[in-house]
């Protein structure tokens, strides 16, 4: 199984290269750099190709869903940031607390468990649970991403980021 993770992370890394090449559109916003930053440390993001755009594809924390981000940020499939600690609770904007959902996924959160108090049983499950798949999916990033996490380590904990409590992106 860890001859085939590191196969897969040749193969990506490899491909990731020829999306580096060919992009031209930087980040347009903060948050699309912290997608960008967050599709770095997920190891579920390989490089792909949508149409003739190369894009990165990678899973829903939550339903495994394939998401779908252009090289510059911009979500293409529905996604939206998640904090894995509520931001309400004081999750901030660190990379360990951020991971990508799919629309549905993240509203049916939001809706269900966010409001509980911080204390909620139920809660604190879910956020376990998060946060041990998101621990299982963390790489370090490939080059052409490492700029943007190493933005997204500094930016995180500003109070002018301009994300809102997940929302759609
Ligand atoms: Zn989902």
């Amino acid at each position: 199984m860890a001859a085939t993770a590191a196969g897969m992370r040749t193969r990506a890394t490899r491909r990731a290269t020829a999306i580096g090449d060919d992009t031209l559109d930087p980040p347009v916003s903060p948050k699309h750099r912290r997608i960008l930053a967050i599709v770095g440390t997920d190891r579920t993001f390989e490089p792909s190709r949508h149409g003739i755009e190369p894009v990165w594809v990678g899973a829903c924390i939550f339903c495994r869903s394939p998401l779908t981000i252009a090289a510059n940020g911009r979500p293409i499939s529905r996604a939206t940031i998640e904090h894995i600690w509520p931001q309400r609770h004081g999750g901030d904007n660190t990379l360990t607390n951020l991971a990508l959902a799919c629309g549905t996924c993240n509203r049916g959160k939001g809706g269900r468990h966010d409001h509980k108090p911080k204390n909620d049983p139920r809660l604190l499950e879910i956020v376990a649970d998060l946060r041990r798949r998101r621990a299982e999916r963390w790489r370090e990033p490939p080059p052409e991403l490492a700029a943007h996490v190493a933005w997204a380590r500094k930016a995180s904990g500003d109070d002018d980021a301009t994300d809102g409590d997940d929302d759609l992106v």
